[in-house]
């Protein structure tokens, strides 16, 4: 976004939040009330994604109009091809647009719960490049357009080669990239400097998920495959039926990611919230981002 640009070109740190749309009301007056604490956190901005398979495309809406209207939070919103014919991105960009929203993260989507193998809907589009030039076709520069990286690779895919040329390919008409979660900063590191490399200078956030409970991480892991070091997992392993222990470890851990990814020279971190601000103030305050007061003040969790 031009908040991310100026952000990254004034050389400080910042960082960003993204939460999904809860399915009921009650669930939606506590994100709205979790969001307006966590803004004096100071993120640069917030995601709302888009419910997978194109679901809860209503309840999105409602969320971003919340966060950027009446919280004041630049707002990012996803935006996926799932299940969207052109008449329904038409519907949710203009909608965005009508609420000043100017920050959409494009991308395919995955298949909805239960269906295996991904398809096109009718007269959309099939995977994420063709949705950032036509968003770009149709809105010229209203919009700045994140798209989403690998550091390891999108599994779908076996040809890591092939993947790799399709990622520059959609970063190269994109503003910014946020990546997937991963637990080795070495991958995502060796990754990022491939992409520097192949000419794309765009911000790069790395996407950083504080593991919140073990059973939680292990189903992530497993769908996504991520890679996970021996030692995270062995250390994980000694706490697993101690909630607060695991979630404890998580901050440790996510704390050690940032410190390695800013030894490397990373200004900006995307935090995967998953709804909870508890880990994320933690992590704040053991980077050295926010205060020890700021990290504790205006908390429920
Ligand atoms: P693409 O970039 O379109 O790639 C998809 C696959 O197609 C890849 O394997 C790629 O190599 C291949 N490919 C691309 N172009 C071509 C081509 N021309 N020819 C052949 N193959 C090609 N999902 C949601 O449903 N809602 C969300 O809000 C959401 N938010 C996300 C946020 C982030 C930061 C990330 C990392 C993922 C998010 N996802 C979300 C999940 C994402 O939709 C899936 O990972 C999806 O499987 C891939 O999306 P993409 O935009 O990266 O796809």
């Amino acid at each position: 976004t031009e908040k991310i640009e100026r952000a990254n070109a004034n050389g400080r740190y910042f960082w960003s939040f993204e939460y999904f749309p809860p399915k009921t009301e009650s669930g939606a007056v506590n994100l709205f009330e979790r969001m307006e604490r966590m803004k004096s956190l100071g993120p640069e901005f917030i995601d709302v994604t888009w419910g997978a398979g194109g679901s809860s495309s209503e309840e999105t809406i409602k969320c971003v109009t919340t966060s950027q209207v009446a919280i004041g939070l630049e707002t990012s919103m996803h935006l996926t091809c799932t299940n969207m014919p052109l008449e329904k991105l038409d519907w949710a960009l203009e909608r965005c647009k009508e609420i000043g929203i100017r920050n959409i993260l494009a991308l395919r989507g995955d298949a909805p719960r239960g269906v295996e193998t991904w398809t096109a809907s009718e007269g959309g589009f099939s995977n994420a490049i063709d949705l950032v030039k036509y968003i770009r076709e149709k809105h010229g520069d209203w919009f700045c357009i994140g798209v989403a990286g690998y550091p390891e690779g999108h599994i779908e895919n076996n040809d890591k080669e092939a993947e790799f040329a399709h990622f520059i390919q959609k970063a190269k008409l994109a503003d910014y990239v946020v990546t997937q979660l991963f637990y080795e900063p070495d991958l995502f590191l060796s990754w990022y400097n491939r992409v520097r490399a192949a000419g794309i200078e765009i911000p790069i956030l790395p996407g950083i998920m504080p593991i919140q409970t073990y059973a939680g991480f292990q189903r992530l892991i497993g769908r996504e495959k991520t890679f996970v070091p021996a030692e995270v997992l062995a250390a994980l392993e000694a706490v697993k039926d101690d909630d607060f222990a695991v979630r404890e470890y998580g901050v440790k851990l996510a704390v050690e990611m940032c410190e390695k990814l800013k030894a490397g020279g990373h200004k900006g971190f995307h935090f995967y919230t998953m709804n909870l601000e508890k880990s994320v103030r933690q992590i704040l305050q053991g980077v050295g981002f926010v205060s020890a007061a700021v990290a504790t003040a205006n908390t429920e969790e």
